[in-house]
């Protein structure tokens, strides 16, 4: 048995904690009643519960890391210089918008005309292969045009592409990159991860993994909840998985004006983005999700998506009302106050990504949306909505820390919410957005001994300086793992 002594904390009426192998056995107990017991003296650091990320394309985004890195290629000739210096097979992040020739295969050819060669633009829409991966890309006929004959693949002839980008990896490949996230995870606080994987244009190899990292819970390593992201429900069952979607894509995203809004784009008079489901498909996916108990959860960035997605699962949820059900909404950062009133009678479990605030409120989210108010935390919370804090990692890093300060900081002064409210986004409301609210989430009894020490107090470091702290140790399941 360990026991914790010695430290500050959200609850102050905690003095001592001790855990045994992964559970958390004691509160308050007096150490000398247990001689044998390890003591740990935190010296009045902060102890919290292990954070918890509930937004992360976890395995996607660890194997992503894993590609040539292009994004320093100014021409055709960078490209082939890089991928010939490296021994990945696969590119990723070139921006040839403005170069004089786009890269076809050709190019590709350059670099290997035996080995299969892929690279995709830094978009993630589109993307290039030699000859040799040509052949390996099964295109539907229907598909096949001018353009994939030279090799370059987009719209829906890039989700073969996609598929066999998927399929290139190995298991090991896969426990690799995981192994060296996890780590990183670790160093930043974080215990759980929801991991939104897989897809129907990315293939399910991603989630076969996970499956099982997911139930590989008695050890130290990152305890994972997936969430499948594919619209083939019955696969889903015939695994007895408890949950489907993630970002299932109700509509884009601000950055390229393609999340859909219900006026146009500030600084695109006439673009208002567009929804990518029907009213009539998403209908029908979540009323039959909803009726064989699944969790369900989406994409909706736009005010247009928002009240899609709220107005459905509000009609679903009148037909087959349910006490415990607590369906998703991924993002949700334009929402009218119907919206957000629908959302909160249905108990609509919202995750929201403080940090994109952090990075693109007071610029870009102004530029496209002027004075619309994105990311409505407190209206949220007044009106009981659960919020859980999320990274959408690798679109930002996985960092709570910074999350916690992005909500706390919100450049909407009247959003912006206490340090315990955003504290409990990453611990206590992750917790239960996945049915986990009694095995993680606070430091109660019968909980997982997992941990995180912080360098400072959060409530007591001032607003500004939240963002310093650093993270000391980390606890997986009793044991050290940071
Ligand atoms: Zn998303
Ligand atoms: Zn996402």
């Amino acid at each position: 048995m360990k026991i914790f002594i010695n430290f500050d904390s959200i609850n102050e009426k905690l003095k001592t904690i001790s855990f045994t192998n992964d559970k958390i056995c004691g509160i308050n107990i007096n150490p000398l009643d247990f001689p044998f017991a390890e003591i740990i003296d935190l010296k009045r650091k902060f102890l919290s519960c292990g954070f918890i990320d509930s937004h992360t394309h976890f395995l996607h985004s660890a194997l992503e890391k894993s590609y040539t890195n292009l994004n320093s290629a100014k021409n055709n000739k960078d490209i082939i210089e890089l991928m010939k210096k490296s021994t990945k097979n696969i590119g990723y992040g070139y921006d040839s918008s403005s170069w004089l020739k786009e890269p076809n295969k050709d190019v590709l050819n350059e670099i290997s005309k035996t080995e299969p060669i892929f690279i995709i633009k830094k978009d993630y829409h589109s993307g290039i292969a030699n000859d040799t991966a040509i052949k390996k890309i099964k295109i539907p006929k229907e598909l096949q045009n001018p353009e994939t004959q030279n090799g370059i693949f987009k719209g829906r002839a890039f989700i073969s592409f996609s598929r066999i980008i998927s399929s290139q990896f190995t298991e090991s490949d896969r426990e690799e990159a995981f192994f060296r996230e996890e780590k990183i995870a670790f160093s930043k606080g974080v215990t759980t991860i929801h991991a939104l994987e897989g897809g129907d244009g990315w293939g399910y190899e991603d989630i076969e993994f996970m499956i099982k990292k997911e139930k590989d819970k008695n050890n130290c390593h990152l305890n994972v909840i997936l969430y499948p992201q594919i619209v083939n429900i019955n696969w889903v069952k015939e695994r007895n998985l408890k949950r489907i979607g993630g970002c299932l894509l109700l509509d884009g995203s601000f950055g390229s004006r393609t999340a859909s809004l219900l006026e146009p784009y500030s600084d695109g008079p006439q673009k208002t983005g567009e929804l990518y489901f029907s009213d009539r498909a998403l209908m029908s996916f979540i009323e039959r999700s909803h009726k064989l108990n699944l969790q369900t959860a989406f994409h909706a960035i736009g005010d247009r998506a928002t009240k899609q997605l709220a107005d459905i699962y509000d009609k679903v949820l009148t037909k087959y009302p349910s006490k415990n059900s607590r369906h998703r909404i991924e993002h949700c950062e334009l929402a009218t106050d119907e919206t957000l009133e629908k959302l909160s009678k249905n108990n609509i479990q919202v995750s929201v990504q403080p940090i994109f605030e952090y990075f693109w409120g007071e610029n870009m989210y102004r530029k496209r949306l002027g004075n619309r108010i994105t990311n409505r935390y407190k209206d949220m919370l007044k009106l009981g909505l659960n919020l859980a804090g999320g990274s959408d990692f690798n679109v930002t890093e996985i960092n709570p820390i910074l999350g916690i300060y992005s909500a706390v900081n919100h450049p909407t002064p009247t959003h912006r919410i206490s340090i315990k409210e955003a504290y409990d986004m990453f611990t206590k409301n992750a917790s239960f957005l996945s049915y986990d609210e009694n095995n993680i989430g606070s430091i109660d009894i019968g909980k997982n001994a997992d941990f995180v020490i912080l360098s400072e107090n959060p409530l007591k470091v001032g607003k500004s300086k939240i963002k310093d702290i650093k993270v000391i140790a980390t606890y997986r399941n009793g044991e050290l793992v940071y």
